[in-house]
């Protein structure tokens, strides 16, 4: 059974979807302001795998925002002297462009902010009348004090709560837990705005959640996801304008993936450890080697993101395509052997707990790395039959279903004429018993990244 960490418990729970069908799963995401940086992606690629892994499971229906109206985006904007959408448009590709060089999958549906005006409007209209909200100058606010549970996701002490203080940015520090700005009257000319029965203005920061979550998924959703840097005061407000509206718990689960630190510090454009995933990219490090980094570490706790991390991970994923290469390529015997299907059982087994055991992806890579060791050692025995080949190939399929981590056939199995003809001229050499040109095409094969192998079934090659 799955398990997950609450935090508005603190607890492990189990979960299952209310309906029991369907899991309706939100998360926050970006704000398109600039390019997301690699903390940003940590928790993308877990809510990937937690996505990919509810899919095992029930139905999946996973609904994203688009932040595309908020203070910088606004600043940039007008700095560049054009409209927010023709800022937001290449920030936006570029996040949906990396997510899929990462293998993040796609929500089922993904809209900007800019698209929910009338959503957002109902919902400040509704806190308005039940009275939740309240007019200040050209603005709205929501009342905090009007809402007993205001904190309780961030354990926030509600003796912090600054009684009928304001607060007009969109974001803010832990100390400032203010009544928030629902819609903003514009400051000047130039600010985006849209028309509404309480003024003209524009929505305050991640109303859209909020707005949308409701409309696509229902006023209580399974579960909500995000970084532990959006606790306070983001999800806190999104809980607070949403319950004061509906009466309804917003998600009945709240999930948090811990901050990453690059080379144990805390990444910050000022120390120059601030990575996008196309800066990482640039260095040579690759797509794949940053994903299984990110995954390595159960998304709970920190991880300490370093550039030697990152060749270790290349190192794994290299073990997994020499693993794959030898057992695609072995020629075996028909049939299977008890022992074989046991240990892909067993592998399979500590998989889906590691998974179900809230997201413990160390423990399922583990098992994906006892089955190599076990099966090398049955290769070398000659104990690995046909059948087993099968059965392990297809375990590996799903586990790429669930972590995206596997190389692909065609990449393991890659062919290519010219290395062929120089393997077969390092061969020649070496029947000539020209050692000396034998070694002269191996380092020449080596300097282009092949990597031979001779073997009982000849020799054969793949890239490093
Ligand atoms: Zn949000």
């Amino acid at each position: 059974m799955l398990k997950l960490t609450n935090t508005l418990t603190g607890a492990l729970e189990p979960f299952t979807p209310a309906d029991g069908v369907t899991v309706r799963m939100y998360t926050c995401g970006p704000t398109v302001h600039d390019f997301a940086h690699i903390g940003n992606f940590r928790t993308y690629v877990f809510e990937d795998v937690l996505r990919r892994h509810f899919k095992s499971k029930w139905n999946l229906s996973h609904v994203m925002n688009i932040t595309d109206i908020d203070d910088k985006i606004m600043r940039k904007a007008a700095e560049r002297k054009i409209d927010i959408r023709e800022y937001t448009a290449p920030f936006t590709a570029a996040f949906f462009e990396d997510s899929a060089r990462l293998r993040i999958e796609k929500p089922d549906v993904i809209t900007a902010a800019t698209d929910y005006i009338p959503e957002m409007i109902a919902l400040v209209e509704r806190l308005l009348a039940n009275g939740h909200a309240y007019r200040e100058g050209n603005s709205i606010y929501f009342r905090i004090s009007s809402f007993p549970s205001y904190g309780r996701l961030s354990r926030l002490d509600r003796r912090e709560l600054k009684v009928g203080a304001r607060i007009d940015a969109d974001e803010y520090e832990k100390e400032q837990p203010n009544d928030f700005v629902l819609w903003k009257g514009p400051k000047d000319d130039t600010e985006p705005r849209w028309e509404a029965p309480f003024g003209t203005g524009r929505p305050g920061w991640h109303l859209e959640c909020s707005a949308m979550a409701m409309k696509q998924l229902g006023e209580t959703l399974d579960i909500h996801w995000g970084g532990v840097d959006n606790i306070l005061p983001q999800h806190e407000n999104e809980i607070a304008q949403s319950e004061a509206a509906t009466s309804k718990p917003f998600a009945r689960l709240w999930v948090h993936g811990e901050h990453l630190l690059i080379e144990g510090e805390k990444m910050a454009k000022s120390k120059g450890n601030f990575f996008t995933l196309r800066d990482l990219l640039e260095k040579g490090y690759s797509a794949q080697a940053i994903r299984y980094l990110l995954l390595s570490v159960q998304y709970r706790k920190q991880l300490n993101f370093t550039m030697s991390g990152l060749e270790q991970a290349q190192h794994s994923l290299d073990r997994i395509r020499e693993f794959l290469f030898r057992l695609q390529t072995a020629r075996l015997q028909e049939g299977t052997t008890p022992e074989l299907t046991q240990l892909v059982s067993t592998a399979r087994t500590k998989f889906e707990a590691g998974l179900d055991d809230d997201l413990n992806t160390p423990q399922a890579l583990g098992a994906v790395f006892d089955l190599i060791r076990a099966c090398n050692i049955a290769l070398d025995r000659e104990q690995v039959r046909e059948g087993d080949r099968a059965a392990i190939l297809a375990w590996f399929a799903e586990v790429d279903s669930r972590l995206a981590i596997i190389p692909a056939t065609e990449e393991v199995l890659a062919r290519d004429d010219e290395i062929d003809a120089l393997v077969e001229r390092r061969n020649a050499a070496r029947r000539n018993r020209d050692f000396a040109e034998a070694d002269r095409v191996r380092n020449e094969l080596f300097d282009r990244g092949i990597v031979i192998e001779d073997t009982r079934e000849g020799t054969k090659w793949r890239r490093k």
